[in-house]
């Protein structure tokens, strides 16, 4: 069930949509930062960047993946997103910060409950981050309180940095890769993705003017 021309001038094989969400602060938009550009990056920069979404072409057990990566672009200080964010994600990145013990505890008070309400994929493949991975001396959520909690919520986990970009890419390709595991997921991917998202594009556009750059 590939389709192998879901687009102009793409050939990918599959096309998904990933959400990030989390606490202001937590480094969402450095992780796609980072992500994207292949190299360190002067984080500082992330907070003015208020992107939308970035794509990234991936290729991952013989497949050509498109991953359209949503960022927040600050709504997420309102601790609630609009429901054209979550509609149709096949993926979602809940990030928290590791030495920020609240951001830890959003994730079960406030994003899990969001996901619940809003996403349209019941079994769309959620990853647990704990980002700032590399500030060590400054942890209060420990790796194991991360780990019992995606196994309660099902979800990958994983630390990572977006500074050092330890594990960054391994955060996407793993979600990505589950994301391949499940059909029905896959069957969405295939070609009437692309219109939905520039349809939530528009809807975005129109909710917050001016507000965004890319
Ligand atoms: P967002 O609000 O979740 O998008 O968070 P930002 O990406 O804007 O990051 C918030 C702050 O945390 C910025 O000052 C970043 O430089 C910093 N930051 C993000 N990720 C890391 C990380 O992995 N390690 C460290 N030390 N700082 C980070
Ligand atoms: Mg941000």
């Amino acid at each position: 069930m590939t389709s192998s021309s879901s687009g102009p001038g793409n050939s990918c094989h599959y096309s998904f949509k990933i959400l990030l969400i989390g606490d202001t602060g937590v480094g969402k938009s450095s992780l796609l930062v980072s992500f994207i550009s292949n190299h360190l990056v002067d984080l500082d920069l992330s907070p003015t960047i208020g992107v939308d979404f970035k794509i990234k072409h991936l290729t991952i057990a013989d497949k050509k993946l498109k991953l359209t990566i949503w960022d927040t672009a600050g709504q997420e200080r309102f601790r609630t997103l609009t429901t054209s964010y979550y509609r149709g994600s096949q993926g979602i990145i809940l990030v928290y910060d590791v030495t920020k013990r609240d951001t830890f505890t959003n994730i079960a008070d406030v994003w899990i409950k969001e996901i619940e309400l809003y996403a349209t994929n019941h079994n769309c493949v959620k990853v647990l981050v704990g980002n700032k991975a590399d500030k060590e001396s400054e942890r209060m959520v420990t790796s194991e309180e991360g780990m019992a909690f995606a196994n309660e919520y099902k979800c990958l986990f994983l630390e990572c940095s977006a500074k050092t970009r330890s594990n960054v890419e391994r955060c996407f390709e793993e979600l990505a890769l589950k994301i391949l595991e499940v059909p029905e997921l896959l069957k969405e991917g295939s070609a009437p993705a692309k219109r939905n998202i520039l349809k939530q594009k528009q809807d975005q556009r129109a909710n917050h003017q001016g507000g965004c750059c890319s």
